[in-house]
């Protein structure tokens, strides 16, 4: 009898510790639920607006869509080539005080880091906008694409200046 009280108190015993664990972890998750929510509105204040260059909604190509952030304002395009036509256009100082650039890649549709995205041009894919700089975070990707879809040319962002726009967009 003796030995089965002390059972059944060693039971609670653990029964209390764990419930007391469980209730830890439970406010821990809900914490860092709270923390992942903020997070999530950080990357959702983008707001997908009409096209900066083109004044098409944005929204529209979810495939092509840019986002640049420059002089703390984010600037939305409906795909790179709209982007590239505005940062070739001198008259404004974005090209020169970027701090973000989410381009979307061609393979994932993810949005990824467009100052190391690889660019493909002269392909028989073309964007909403017509020829356009085609982005992948891998250069593997690219140059698959590249041999898949006739392309020409891969570009690193750096190497995107005013004459390649000129010379890859006509
Ligand atoms: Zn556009």
């Amino acid at each position: 009898m003796k030995q089965i009280f002390y059972s059944s108190l060693i039971f609670i015993s653990i029964f209390i510790i764990n419930f007391s664990c469980t209730n830890k972890t439970t406010q821990e998750e809900e914490n860092t639920e709270v923390s992942e929510s903020t997070s999530d509105k950080t990357e959702q204040k983008y707001e997908w607006t009409d096209c900066q260059n083109c004044g098409m909604p944005t929204n529209d190509f979810p495939n092509w869509q840019v986002m640049l952030k420059a002089n703390s304002e984010n600037l939305a395009f409906c795909a790179p080539r709209c982007m590239f036509i505005h940062l070739a256009d001198s008259s404004n100082n974005v090209a020169t005080s970027i701090e973000k650039m989410e381009v979307t890649d061609y393979y994932t549709t993810q949005k990824i880091d467009g100052k190391t995205a690889f660019y493909v041009t002269g392909s028989d894919k073309t964007s909403p906008m017509g020829k356009d700089f085609v982005p992948f975070a891998k250069k593997e990707d690219a140059q698959n694409f590249m041999t898949e879809h006739n392309g020409k040319k891969i570009y690193s962002f750096g190497e995107i200046n005013k004459e390649a726009v000129v010379l890859e967009l006509k």
